[in-house]
């Protein structure tokens, strides 16, 4: 194997970086040249646990830091973050491999996660009643919960943390994240950023590592909720082991995201749409659309006669190349895999319609590209249609009917996203409300919700009550507490021994 390591990475523990003392060392890629570039230290329990310690004495403090100034720390952050923004998509597309400007939008959208942990004063008012009964009044508000824990995918590495932890640290929380370590430097570079925005030691670390890690995360007494972002399989893991250790959870899984096309939509937009969600980030994202439902006689041909040519088309390259579209995926493994997953398309049958098996990037030979593909005649029952291949193949599966077409989507076992094209307003609601999937768009191919609102799938897409970010998020990293209360004046006075209808205390 290739190897220019350049760098040995750390941990960020209590505002300072960390150098690893577990001997153990996880090895990083450069996608584009499928050289090991960097090593990041793979933490013991004793680092992990030392890391909960410090975000344990951090919270009573932070935890009394009124919202209001918590928030100014939060603005400082988005500042900060604007003003590093060449550095930290540099460092998010040197470990993944997506283009640049592919890194600078899913910083950004981290970023409006930012700004709506900014509003944090708003979002923990509580609710107030008063005179719930003579003298009496109640009132709601919700309190932080102490040491939250994330363990996030390498496919978002800014992203997804920042979905995390700005509104854990805004609510009152302290954190430890322990990000993907395929792609640490960019979490890191966050961490550091929040320190110069102010935020006191020990109130956001990140800790590198693997299972040993994660499992102290999921064990220790001192955490109290873990958000988690990645596979299904081990996401289950997570929900179960986490939740049978008192631990609030949340974990956001796997995907198989299918758009359905009706006769009737506008197969130029269905193209459009088609490129960016199929093939953006080299398929590398959770509401990636890996799976065109064609209805109606013709539908397909009129899709496959346009997209050919604009895959065909499709630059792909590293992110050093300014004119990249898809850059490779994320590391030979990945590669690999993907590879390997359209070996078994072939084999169980499927039409391979365009290959991405052969494809060569000059310079780059050894890069772990993979050409876009597209499958037509994909049947359900195939390894190519039931599972998340994570890669830029596009799997064609032809409906009998409108149907037809909602059941196939309905019995899938993810329920992440989903999309419609159709310029019928009746079919569009009918699938809106019948569809048992998260989050649903009518002619948008990736209906990620805005930081205001939450992001979340159904079925094995998510384990767990809430959604992240958003209200939801708010919920998650807090608790509720109802006081109610009354102020005796000596004008009432006398025991009550029943609950009393009307609310009489
Ligand atoms: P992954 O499940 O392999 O890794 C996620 C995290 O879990 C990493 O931090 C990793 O270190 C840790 N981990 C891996 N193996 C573990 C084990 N055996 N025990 C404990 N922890 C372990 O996921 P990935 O390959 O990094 O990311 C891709 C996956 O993430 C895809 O399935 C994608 O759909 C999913 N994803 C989901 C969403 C969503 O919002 N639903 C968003 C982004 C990515």
């Amino acid at each position: 194997m290739n190897r220019a390591i350049t760098t040995t990475l750390h941990h960020y523990i209590g505002g300072k970086k960390v150098p690893g003392e577990s001997g153990r060392a996880g090895d990083i890629f450069n996608p584009a040249t499928g050289q090991v570039t960097k090593q990041v230290p793979l933490a013991s329990k004793e680092e992990v646990g030392q890391a909960i310690g410090v975000a344990q004495a951090a919270f009573p403090a932070w935890s009394e830091v009124p919202a209001g100034r918590r928030a100014q720390i939060m603005f400082r952050f988005r500042d900060l973050i604007r003003s590093n923004m060449d550095g930290l998509a540099e460092a998010v597309s040197s470990e993944h491999g997506k283009t640049l400007e592919d890194a600078r939008g899913s910083i950004t959208r981290g970023l409006e996660v930012v700004e709506y942990a900014c509003g944090i004063s708003q979002l923990l008012k509580g609710e107030y009643s008063g005179s719930v009964a003579a003298g009496v009044d109640s009132w709601s508000m919700r309190q932080p919960l102490g040491v939250c824990a994330g363990i996030t995918p390498f496919n978002f590495p800014a992203m997804v943390p920042m979905w995390m932890f700005p509104l854990a640290i805004a609510c009152g929380n302290t954190f430890v994240l322990k990000p993907s370590e395929k792609d640490p430097s960019c979490p890191l570079l966050l961490a550091e950023l929040m320190t110069e925005a102010g935020l006191p030691e020990g109130v956001l670390n990140v800790v590198n590592g693997d299972k040993e890690a994660v499992d102290t995360l999921l064990t220790d007494p001192r955490v109290q909720a873990v958000s988690f972002v990645g596979s299904t399989a081990i996401g289950q893991y997570i929900y179960h082991t986490g939740t049978a250790n008192n631990k609030r959870v949340q974990a956001l899984c796997g995907a198989k995201n299918h758009m359905l096309v009706m006769p009737d939509a506008d197969m130029d937009q269905v193209v459009d749409a088609v490129m960016g969600a199929a093939y953006g980030s080299a398929g590398e994202r959770c509401m990636a659309v890996s799976v065109v439902v064609t209805v109606g006689e013709g539908t397909t041909e009129r899709i496959i006669e346009k997209l050919v040519p604009r895959v065909e088309g499709l630059k792909v390259g590293p992110y050093t190349d300014p004119d990249a579209e898809m850059g490779p995926v994320v590391t030979p493994d990945a590669r690999n895999r993907i590879m390997g997953y359209i070996d078994k398309g072939v084999e169980e049958g499927a039409d391979l319609v365009l290959d991405g098996r052969g494809i060569q990037v000059s310079g780059h030979e050894d890069g772990c590209f993979v050409g876009a593909t597209i499958f037509d005649r994909v049947r359900t029952n195939m390894s190519i249609y039931t599972d998340e291949i994570f890669g830029p193949v596009l799997s064609i599966v032809r409906a009998d009917s409108y149907e037809d077409a909602v059941k196939m989507i309905n019995e899938h076992e993810y329920g992440n996203g989903t999309a419609i094209f159709t310029r019928d307003g009746d079919a569009a609601r009918d699938f809106s409300h019948r569809v048992q999937i998260g989050m649903v768009g009518v002619n948008v191919p990736i209906p990620v919700p805005l930081a205001f609102h939450s992001f979340g799938g159904w079925k094995r897409s998510l384990f767990g009550d809430h959604a992240i970010h958003g209200p939801e998020g708010v919920h998650f990293y807090t608790k509720l507490k109802t006081i109610t209360s009354r102020w005796p004046s000596g004008i009432r006075s006398g025991a009550v021994f029943n609950f009393r209808a009307g609310g009489e205390h």
